[in-house]
């Protein structure tokens, strides 16, 4: 029988959570769910020295927005000491770790002086017994500068020769040649394990089946193979994931491609002491459009299926639709998966967004019109910050008119044209959209103007600017005599 499922996610508390990470998350959690497993969260805050406030709160706070729930945890690696100390003694005790008291500045020397001869130095079974270490000093030497508090690292005591033949799902046989890496140290002189070490101890001690990362960590897979070796203990299966590229497609995808291109790199908003970064929340993102199409990042379901839920992705997903080549983001595509998910959101929500800001704005609305409207915006809404723009020209006048509306559908015969279709519509005695539209188009005709442009003038005069709901039916809305004082208004503003 195969092991229960338990995977984790294991970010580092180093700044914000960007998508890159977030798509980790949500692979594991697909993956956990997929197969009734556990979705674990452990923040590896290891390295104080890089730890950066505010960072677990926005890491959890994503979580939570995109609907990833957490089965266990946080762990947090700082509050495990005790653990990581239990199990660098056994792994000493088993001869596969050492403790070493070069100081940096001789370590350092050291490096100039290969470095001068054109090679790099490494800490390694070549010259670990030319160096000052439990493996070269007497043990009572060894002892003594314990005793005397003399400052050391526990160093992995790396077999030298041959080679680690480790497994990853997507990539199959991962082979590195042992003499290239080096004596890694998995103790710092603080006392504390380094990233390595706890990193493979945690995934032991919380039983993690399935090892779910970043490509950026396959380098680090024979360490981490030979410490489960080491210790003896059976390993989880691991799968790195393959990048997230630039929109160009070449390169990954950075923090400054998305200032470059305008979209946001983080789920949520990041505020930090210099300055606040809307995330995709902020954007008017719905977090299901966010978790779909970032799952098509690097995941194909086999099939042309594009719009997924939180349900279908679980039901669907499988490690063997992971591809194992960069994905490249789309900007625009991200936009498209929105328009999508808020078609299908449910009119309620909808409505009540509308309303609160409405209200928020002080406008004076008839609810029982809310729902049209909804119905009218709603095709062409893509991001839910738009709700308010999208909506206006049903409720308040143009407060003003476009620049750039004007001088594509406004002319001399403007002026002329306004007062025109004010009768028109003024004539158009049931106000029948459709023999509307018909009159519209004959009084084009007999004056050989671009029905379009004339079209266009007519939600200018109505909206304020030239994109927006379908214009006959925000013709509908709005009824004759409001849609006249508009169109009257325009005629007025180009006298002026
Ligand atoms: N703490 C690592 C990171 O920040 C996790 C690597 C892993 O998942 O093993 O990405």
């Amino acid at each position: 029988m195969s092991k229960h499922v338990r995977v984790r996610f294991a970010p580092s508390p180093t700044g914000p959570l960007h998508i890159g990470g977030l798509r980790t998350a949500l692979f594991n959690y697909l993956f956990a769910k997929k197969n009734s497993g556990d979705f674990i969260v452990r923040i590896e805050d290891t390295d104080q020295k890089r730890y950066v406030e505010g960072s677990e709160k926005h890491i959890i706070g994503s979580l939570e927005w995109c609907g990833l729930m957490i089965d266990e945890g946080p762990y947090r690696q700082s509050e495990r000491n005790e653990l990581y100390n239990e199990k660098i003694n056994e792994l000493i005790s088993l001869g596969h770790a050492y403790y070493a008291f070069d100081s940096k500045e001789e370590l350092e020397k050291l490096r100039l002086s290969y470095e001068k001869k054109g090679e790099t130095f490494i800490y390694g079974y070549k010259n670990r017994l030319a160096l000052k270490n439990s493996l070269s000093l007497k043990k009572e030497e060894t002892e003594s500068l314990i005793g005397q508090g003399k400052d050391y690292v526990i160093r992995f005591k790396n077999l030298g020769k041959g080679e680690v033949v480790c497994f990853d799902s997507l990539r199959g046989k991962v082979v590195f040649p042992i003499n290239t890496l080096d004596d890694k140290v998995l103790y710092k002189s603080d006392g504390t394990p380094t990233y390595h070490f706890a990193n493979v101890v945690d995934d032991f001690e919380m039983k993690i089946s399935h090892v779910i990362r970043g490509e950026e960590w396959l380098p680090s897979l024979g360490l981490h193979w030979l410490l489960y070796d080491s210790f003896g203990w059976d390993k989880p299966k691991f799968v790195h994931l393959p990048l997230i590229l630039k929109p160009q497609g070449k390169g990954k995808l950075s923090k400054r491609d998305g200032e470059k291109f305008g979209f946001p790199v983080y789920p949520i908003k990041w505020v930090s002491n210099k300055n606040e970064m809307p995330g995709y929340k902020e954007f008017g993102f719905l977090p299901d459009a966010l978790v779909n199409f970032l799952a098509l990042l690097g995941w194909n379901p086999g099939t042309e299926k594009e719009l997924f839920s939180m349900e279908d992705l679980i039901r669907s997903f499988s490690i063997k639709g992971l591809n194992n080549s960069g994905a490249r983001f789309d900007p625009e595509k991200t936009i498209w998966f929105n328009q999508q998910h808020i078609r299908l959101l449910e009119n309620g929500f909808l409505e009540q967004q509308l309303v609160d800001v409405l209200e928020k704005k002080g406008i004076l609305f008839d609810k029982k019109k809310i729902p049209v409207v909804i119905s009218l915006i709603r095709p062409r809404l893509d991001l839910m910050t738009k709700i308010y723009s999208a909506s206006k020209c049903f409720f308040v006048r143009p407060s003003g008119y476009d620049k750039k509306g004007i001088s594509k559908v406004a002319d001399a015969s403007s002026l002329g044209v306004l007062r025109d279709l004010a009768v028109i519509f003024q004539n158009s005695s049931a106000f029948i959209l459709s023999n509307l539209k018909s009159d519209i188009h004959e009084y084009s005709k007999k004056n050989s103007l671009n029905f379009g442009k004339v079209l266009g003038l007519i939600r200018l005069s109505l909206v304020g600017e030239l994109s927006g709901a379908d214009l006959f039916e925000i013709i509908g809305f709005l009824e004759k005599e409001e849609a006249v004082k508009r169109i009257e208004t325009l005629a007025d503003y180009l006298t002026k």
